[in-house]
């Protein structure tokens, strides 16, 4: 099936490329009949859209978990801030009114589950098996290690981990990703099935 987003992703704010967008789609329309998909760093929605239609089409949800106070490259006097999601009363970011405006323009409120929380006190009752995981949240290592160490039990066998901003070299960019990966495949637990672009998709054996 065709990915055929509700809007155009180009106009919204985040870090996703097309071909990503494409990808995140295909991986969530094959795993998630078999359990919801959980996305860690949800950010303005970008890649929650994609996984979301893939949901929908199966009747599954998208529960996208995201503190929504930006990681840490997107603080102020951060290369990536973004005034717009500034909040001068909290004197914090604050992404989720612009995530659930772009939520609700696309048609997805019935599919997509906000989770506004850390990740680790987000993962401290959870008992549900995923058919999915997508990794794509704070790129410190202590972040990117809590988030792969308190969600990747939860995936089923034949789910997909997605990671996203892998950079094998280093000029490129954060290494915390591309070191969650390389734990998942020296775990024996996961194969790469394919990389597009900074997305690697690994299959839970
Ligand atoms: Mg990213």
């Amino acid at each position: 099936m065709q990915f055929i987003p509700p809007l155009d992703l180009d106009q919204l704010k985040g870090f996703l490329a097309k071909d990503e967008a494409e990808a995140l789609f295909q991986a969530a329309l094959l795993t998630s009949k078999n359990g919801p998909v959980l996305e860690i760093g949800s950010y303005c929605g970008k890649s929650t859209i994609c996984l979301g239609m893939a949901c929908r089409e199966n009747g599954s949800s998208v529960f996208a978990l995201d503190h929504h106070r930006g990681s840490e490259e997107h603080q102020q006097g951060e290369y990536f801030h973004d005034p717009d999601l500034y909040d001068p009363g909290s004197a914090q970011v604050d992404t989720f009114r612009e995530f659930r405006r772009n939520i609700s323009a696309a048609g997805l409120d019935n599919t997509v589950v906000p989770i506004v929380a850390a990740s680790e006190l987000a993962a401290r009752h959870w008992n549900t098996p995923l058919g999915m995981l997508f990794i794509d949240g704070g790129h410190s290592l202590d972040a990117a290690l809590a988030d792969y160490r308190c969600w990747v039990g939860h995936l089923l066998r034949g789910g997909v981990l997605a990671i996203h901003d892998i950079f094998p070299d280093a000029a490129k960019g954060g290494q915390a990703p591309y070191a969650i990966l390389r734990m998942a495949l020296n775990s024996g637990l996961f194969e790469e099935t394919a990389r597009v672009n900074s997305l690697a998709l690994l299959r839970r054996l």
